[in-house]
């Protein structure tokens, strides 16, 4: 799509057009603004004239829509058509009952869905955007929401944009793919005068719903909400459905396969039910039944509030999941790659060491040291140090301050020693910046001071002291940057890392005024060290236990980080991640290896340390992962990042740090930062998906001892008489299975949910062993169960074999009866499937007979509903059923316990054949350590 083709100008496009193009002061002078922003009074009034800064949801008709595309969808059309057959064969209750079943379904499966959408919805409450804006002349965040036109927004690296806005002041690179679709990002910059070509190719204009990749400016934002190009496309192009996850998938073929077979069972059933006895009608009334009863059309809406319901909780516990499909994904994580800063530290930095040339000086002895011999030196390097940062310091309005936790640490430093800056200060002597490169690991500035300009730099010391070619020495005066000095500093650093610490060193050096516009490696040469700084950021509490937890549940776990090896090895180590001989692994070593050796690497059993990785050695991390058959989680904060996140199973950026393009690439979100809110929610994605096959379980073993009778009447040729009526399976299907099989989606979780190994990518959600133990093990149970009590009550009242029993039979009473029991029988089973599917391998005494209440609900109307078919006078005439006798109900009640006690026996055997599988993390045997820079 060419950009032409999307902005169709319309009559107020054009008239906003020439607006936006003017030249600046003509654009302020219409928007009533100027290059400080609004007031914040301004700005109220004015979001209430423009209204929010939000595009209209769709919604209204869209519920009537989706409600009848319930009743469009396969599964219910052939049950209509089912409705119809039975119209035409003269049986009104059947049609009416089979009808009765489409639109309770159709309710049901609306109910869900919208509550499905809801849950997805209701997580943009906890994502909620925000924009930068300067009111009353100072910089907030407010809501995205509240940016009104005439705001002066501050627009910089990772941001998501959200108005569209002329560009007053800075330099930006824009991805403008969710306009026009082209991912090369353009850059953008403030020109005075007027633009001419089309609106998206203007170079002084930024869009909402663009991505910023690099720079900083600050704009004025020229059109907010539905007026912005975005709006205008996204009144074009409605936004499109939402794939299906791979579990959604699965279950629609399962579905499909059983609705097949009951529709070939339905339909064989004709000519044998025609030959055994039956008449036409009743062959085929009976046959409509079979199908109606054993279609699962309730099964896919289940899971998707199964599913749901799993969001909204994670949402609840810190993790907020973008696609119902998510869920599925976090439940079978065999590999965590994670962040070291900010998720399994707590990112609160504090300056604790500081060495120079010869001199070490640690944090309490600061204050004394500034006093001191060491005083000048040590201010000196707070002043540049705080001088190259962009952060924004603690005030006593801001506390907290704002920006990199790193950059904190250090204006904190130099607040301390009394040589601080604030950000006005430094804004005024700025003259130019080179941003942090995650390549490079360093950023310089270049500031105007009292002697001219001056670059300060700060990064890696990797970086840092390769471009320094002297250092201040203890006297002042500048020595050279030799090989003693080098392995001096590189004893300290090492001593450091060991111990945890963030290391960065400091440099600076005087410039001329030509140097200033030199390129960044040739201004970034010829430093003067000023010295190095340690800093500490400790665990977070509670990571060790979670790193636990994962490695017990067979989650490997390694760290991917821009930080110093030694370093983040100590820290893997103080939470428990890897041993003491994991390997440590630099970007440099990673590109250097070849696929086929990175495989190697990886495959070894244990947990690696990459630092000071790219962002291109993480996709290549997680791409040799999956190549492994491994389902990757990959943290990820920055725009760089934005690839391996998209490219992870679950790509997981952080709420509060993160940047707004990371957020967007990302499947989950930590509303937290935290490293455990991951585990927690891996156990979630687990229990969602078991809890899944629970109640697929459930209504799978129902299907024998609903088809058993059938097959027992065929078989006989008519001699034994339909043991179950087409209103009895009705009922059954419609008032005694949804409830228990919603219940089964919420339980809670089973014991060794976290202990076993992750599901291997490959299985499905419904596999051989549950079909074996739906079919063969609960539903033969229930099925033998149920036909022994109906011939014995058949038996008890004198019959024999071809026994007549019609209407008007001496026996007729004795065959209500029969079927009765038949029907109450299947109920009784389904009662202990229902306990019996609760586990899948652990015994139910180790979840609790009551620790899932709303099953015990679910089963208590179960009854009532079942008790009002038997015992009800109008609805025994509607379901043909007749009252049992106490001795009839006693033979009925200890049914839910054997089947129950049959698969609580199953499960017994399946502990003791298979013990619990504990996952032992192995330790490498080969202690290969490559350690850089030594
Ligand atoms: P991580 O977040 O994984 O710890 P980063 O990529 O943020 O790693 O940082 C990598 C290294 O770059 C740090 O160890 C530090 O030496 C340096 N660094 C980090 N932040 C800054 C910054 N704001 N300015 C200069 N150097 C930095
Ligand atoms: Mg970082």
């Amino acid at each position: 799509m060419t950009p032409v083709d999307v902005v169709e100008p319309t009559p107020s496009g054009i008239v906003a057009e020439a607006d936006e193009r003017r030249g600046l002061d003509e654009l302020f002078r219409d928007l009533r603004t100027g290059p400080d922003g609004l007031t914040g009074r301004d700005a109220t009034r004015r979001l209430i004239s423009y209204g929010p800064n939000s595009l209209p949801a769709g919604g209204g008709p869209r519920y009537l829509r989706e409600l009848l595309k319930q009743f469009t969808q396969p599964l219910a059309v052939l049950l209509l058509m089912a409705a119809a057959l039975a119209w035409i064969g003269h049986t009104p209750t059947l049609a009416i009952a089979v009808l009765a079943v489409v639109v309770l379904n159709a309710a049901f499966a609306f109910v869900q869905e919208v509550q499905a959408e809801r849950a997805v919805d209701a997580l943009a409450a906890f994502l909620p955007a925000t924009a930068r804006v300067q009111r009353d002349g100072v910089r907030v965040d407010v809501a995205a929401t509240d940016v009104v036109p005439g705001d002066l927004l501050v627009v910089t690296e990772g941001d998501r944009i959200c108005a569209d806005a002329r560009i007053v002041e800075g330099d930006l690179q824009v991805d403008l793919s969710a306009l026009n679709g082209e991912s090369l990002p353009t850059a953008r910059s403030a020109s005075p005068g007027l633009v001419t070509g089309p609106l998206l190719e203007a170079r002084n204009l930024v869009f909402s719903g663009t991505n910023c990749t690099g720079g900083e400016a600050t704009a004025t934002v020229v059109r907010t909400g539905a007026s912005t190009e975005l709006g205008r496309i996204a009144v074009l192009s409605r936004r499109g459905g939402t794939t299906p996850s791979p579990l959604e998938l699965q279950v629609r073929r399962v579905t499909w396969l059983i609705a097949a077979v009951a529709v070939g069972v339905g339909i064989v059933f004709v000519p044998v039910g025609v030959a055994a006895g039956l008449g036409w009608a009743a062959a085929i009334t009976f046959s409509i039944g079979l199908i109606v009863a054993n279609v699962p059309e309730g099964l896919l809406p289940t899971i998707t509030l199964a599913l749901a319901a799993g969001v909204r909780e994670l949402a609840r516990s810190g993790a907020v999941v973008k696609r119902l499909s998510a869920v599925e994904a976090l439940g079978s994580v065999s590999v965590i790659c994670t962040d070291k800063t900010g998720t399994l530290t707590e990112n609160r930095m504090r300056v604790t060491a500081v060495t120079f040339t010869g001199t070490e000086l640690l944090a309490p002895d600061f204050s004394e040291a500034n006093r001191g011999a060491d005083g000048e030196r040590l201010r000196r390097l707070a002043r540049s140090a705080a001088a190259c940062t962009s952060a924004e310091a603690p005030t006593t309005a801001h506390p907290q301050g704002s920006g990199d936790p790193t950059e904190l640490a250090l204006l904190t430093l130099a607040g301390d020693l009394g040589v601080g800056v604030d950000s006005d200060a430094r804004k005024r002597t700025r003259r130019a910046v080179q941003r942090f490169d995650s390549h490079l690991h360093r950023m310089s500035t270049i500031d105007e001071g009292p002697d001219g300009l001056v670059l300060h730099t700060k990064g890696a010391p990797e970086s840092v002291l390769s471009c320094c070619s002297q250092a201040l020495d203890t006297d002042g005066s500048l020595r050279a940057f030799d090989a003693d000095l080098r392995s001096a500093l590189q004893a300290t650093l090492d001593r450091w890392a060991s111990r945890g610490l963030r290391v960065l060193a400091i440099a600076r050096r005087p410039l001329s005024e030509e140097e200033a516009d030199r390129p960044r490696e040739e201004l970034e040469s010829g430093l003067v060290l000023l010295g190095l700084v340690g800093m500490v950021d400790p665990p977070r509490p509670g990571v060790s236990g979670a790193v636990e937890q994962a490695h017990r549940a067979g989650v490997r776990i390694h760290v991917v980080t821009g930080d110093y090896g030694p370093t983040a090895a100590e820290i893997a180590r103080q939470v428990g991640i890897g041993t003491a001989a994991s390997r440590i692994l630099t970007g440099e070593d990673v590109d250097r290896l070849g696929d086929a050796a990175l495989d190697a690497v990886l495959d070894t059993n244990s947990e690696i340390v990459f630092a000071r990785s790219s962002p291109e050695s993480k996709l290549r991390i997680c791409e040799a992962l999956q190549a492994r058959g491994q389902v990757v989680a990959m943290t990820g904060d920055g725009v760089n990042d934005a690839p391996a996140l998209r490219h992870a199973d679950v790509g997981v950026a952080m709420g509060r740090s993160g940047t707004d393009v990371a957020r967007e690439a990302a499947t989950l979100v930590l509303t937290d930062d935290d490293f455990t809110t991951i585990v927690t929610a891996i156990a979630a994605g687990r229990r969602v998906f078991d809890n899944v096959r629970k109640f697929i379980l459930y209504i799978f073993a129902h299907a024998v001892p609903e088809l058993v009778p059938f097959l027992v009447f065929a078989l006989s040729g008519g001699a034994v008489p339909l043991p179950l009526t087409v209103l009895q399976i009705l009922a059954i299907d419609l008032g005694t299975e949804t409830l228990p099989a919603l219940a089964l989606g919420r339980e809670p979780a089973e014991p060794g949910l976290m202990t076993r190994p992750p599901r291997s990518r490959t299985s499905g959600v419904v596999d051989r062993r549950l079909l074996l133990r739906a079919w063969l093990l609960l539903g033969t149970t229930s099925g033998v169960l149920v036909m022994a009590a109906y011939f014995l009550v058949l038996h008890r009242a004198g019959w024999n074999p071809g026994d007549a029993t019609g209407v008007g039979t001496p026996l007729h009473q004795a065959y209500l009866e029969a079927t009765t029991t038949t029907f109450v029988g299947i109920v009784a089973c389904q009662i202990g499937t229902a306990f019996a599917a609760r586990t899948d391998r652990a015994s139910l005494f180790a979840i609790g007979l009551r620790s899932n209440p709303l099953l015990l609900w679910g089963i208590a109307f179960e009854i009532a509903f079942t008790a009002a078919v038997v015992y009800l006078p109008w609805l025994q005439d509607v379901f043909g059923t007749s009252s049992l006798s106490l001795d009839q109900v006693a033979v009925i009640l200890p049914f839910p316990l054997v089947v129950w006690g049959l698969d609580e026996l199953h499960r017994l055997l399946r502990r003791r054949r298979h013990p619990v599988f504990d996952v032992p993390l192995t330790a490498p045997r080969t202690l290969t350590t490559s350690r850089r820079n030594s």
